[in-house]
C-alpha cells in the first residue's frame, strides 16, 4: 500500500458546525437574548415569524413548527386519523423514525425495497408490494391479508435527493393513498415534473422537515416542521400539536405536546436565509469529491452518488445532506479512513425489516435484497458547506491509499 506522506495528515470530522456558528454567532445570540427578555418561550412571535418565513421561502400556504421531525410525522399521522387497523407503505432503508411513527400510532408498516442507484424507495417495488400483499374490497379500498386498510405511503428523500415523485403520484392515485413526504434530509431539494419543478415536502398531502442540529438547517436542539396545502389539515395539525386543544382546555382530539420552542424558532429564522447558499456549497463539495475520485480512477472501484435530475435544469437537484459512496469493501475502507483520522458514518447498517423491534411484522433476511446490500456497502464521507478542498483532497488520497 502506498503510504500517504505524513505532512498531509489532518483530522476530518464528518460534520463541523463551528464555522457556521462563527459567522452567525452574533445574530444567533441576539435572537436568543430577545427570547429570554420576552418571557415567551413556546409558540410565540418567533415561531410565527419562522413559520411565515418558511411559507414564503417554500411558497406553501401552511408551515407548522413542531418539536422534532419525528413529532412532525407523528402529528401528521394522527391528524389524518391513521392508526389501528391501517397499513402504511414506506422504505426499510431510512432512519428509524419513519417506520417507528407508523407503528406508534398503531398502524402496520409495509416495506418496499429501494432502488440500487439512489437508495430511495423504488416505485415498482411499491406496486409489487401492493399487488402481492393486498386486495381491493367491495368499496375499492385496498386491504392487507390481515384486513388492515392501506391508507398512506411515506417516501423518504434520502441523503437530500427526491424520490421519483411522478411515479409515486400515479401509485397514490391508483390505490387511493395519502402521500406523506419525509423530507427530513432534503429541505430545499427539487424534483422535475414535466411542467414544473417542485420542492421536497410540497409534492404530497403533507411533508415534514427535521431541524436536528446535524440536518441541513439545524436548531440548537430538537425542532421540526410540517408543510401542507390543505387549510383543514393545517388547522388540525395546529390543534394536534397542543393536545387537540381549541380553545384552551377544550379538547377535540387526543393530540400531543408537539410544540416548537421560541429559542429554536429564533435560531432557525437566522439560519433560513442561508439555506440556498449552504446547499450550493454542499453541491460544490460533492462535485469536487466526484472530480477528484474520478481523477484518481477510484470511480472504477467505488460508486459515487447518483444524480438523476442533474441535467434537467434544476438548481437544487440534490442538497447533499450526506455524500454516500458504495463499495463491497466498505468496512475495511472505513477502518482505514478512521486510522487516517477521517470520520465516516454508515447510514444505515441494518434495514428496518431486520430490526429486533419489528420482528412482529414477520419479515426476514433476504426480503429486501437492495436494502440489505446498501446496508453492507454504503459509507458517508465528511460533507458540510464549509468543508475545505484540502480536507476533501486528503479524504480522496486516503481512499486512493486504501485501494492501491
Ligand atoms: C432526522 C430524520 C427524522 C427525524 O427527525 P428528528 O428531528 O430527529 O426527530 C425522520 N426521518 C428521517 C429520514 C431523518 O433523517
Amino acid at each position: 500500500m502506498a503510504k500517504l506522506p505524513s505532512y498531509l495528515a489532518m483530522r476530518v470530522p464528518l460534520l463541523d458546525l463551528s464555522e457556521q456558528y462563527c459567522a452567525l454567532g452574533d445574530s444567533i445570540r441576539e435572537a436568543i437574548n430577545d427570547v429570554l427578555g420576552s418571557g415567551r418561550f413556546i409558540l410565540g412571535p418567533k415561531v410565527d415569524a419562522f413559520e411565515k418565513a418558511m411559507c414564503a421561502y417554500y411558497n406553501t400556504p401552511h408551515a407548522i413548527g413542531v418539536s422534532s421531525g419525528t413529532d412532525a410525522l407523528l402529528a401528521i399521522l394522527m391528524a389524518l386519523g391513521i392508526g389501528r387497523g391501517d397499513a402504511v407503505i414506506t422504505t426499510p432503508y431510512t432512519f428509524f423514525a419513519t417506520a417507528g411513527c407508523i407503528a406508534r400510532v398503531g398502524a402496520r408498516p409495509l416495506f418496499a425495497d429501494i432502488d440500487r442507484e439512489t437508495c430511495n424507495i423504488r416505485p415498482s417495488a411499491i406496486q409489487e408490494c401492493i399487488e402481492k400483499t393486498c386486495q381491493p374490497d367491495a368499496s375499492g379500498a385496498w386491504k392487507t391479508k390481515n384486513g388492515e386498510k392501506l391508507r398512506a405511503m411515506i417516501p423518504v428523500h434520502l441523503f437530500g435527493l427526491c424520490c421519483e415523485m411522478e411515479a409515486l403520484h400515479k401509485i397514490a392515485e391508483r390505490y387511493r393513498l395519502v402521500l406523506i413526504e419525509d423530507a427530513a434530509q432534503a429541505i430545499g431539494a427539487e424534483f422535475p415534473f414535466p411542467e414544473r419543478t417542485a420542492k421536497a415536502g410540497t409534492m404530497g398531502d403533507a411533508g415534514l422537515f427535521s431541524f436536528y442540529p446535524s440536518k441541513n438547517i439545524g436548531a440548537a436542539g430538537d425542532a421540526g416542521m410540517v408543510v401542507c396545502q390543505d387549510d383543514e389539515l393545517a388547522q388540525k395539525l395546529r390543534t394536534f400539536r397542543e393536545h387537540g386543544m381549541e380553545p384552551r382546555y377544550f379538547h377535540h382530539f387526543i393530540g400531543g405536546n408537539f410544540r416548537l420552542d421560541e429559542i429554536q424558532a429564533a435560531v432557525l429564522a437566522v439560519k433560513l436565509p442561508h439555506l440556498e447558499t449552504w446547499a450550493a456549497a454542499r453541491r460544490a463539495a460533492a462535485d469536487f469529491y466526484g472530480a477528484e475520485l474520478a481523477r484518481a480512477r477510484l470511480t472504477e472501484k467505488i460508486a459515487v452518488p447518483a444524480e438523476p435530475y442533474r441535467e434537467r435544469g434544476l438548481t437544487n437537484h440534490h442538497v447533499y445532506h450526506q455524500y454516500v459512496i458504495r463499495t463491497p469493501m466498505r468496512d475495511a475502507l472505513r477502518e482505514h479512513l478512521s486510522k487516517r483520522e477521517i470520520d465516516t458514518a454508515i447510514y444505515y447498517p441494518l434495514g428496518l425489516h431486520e430490526q429486533k423491534c419489528f420482528a412482529y411484522l414477520g419479515y426476514k433476511k433476504g426480503d429486501f435484497p437492495e436494502t440489505e446490500r446498501a446496508a453492507r456497502e454504503t459509507l458517508a464521507l465528511p460533507i458540510y458547506p464549509e468543508i475545505s478542498r484540502d480536507a476533501q483532497r486528503y479524504v480522496v488520497s486516503a481512499i486512493a491509499e486504501f485501494f492501491s
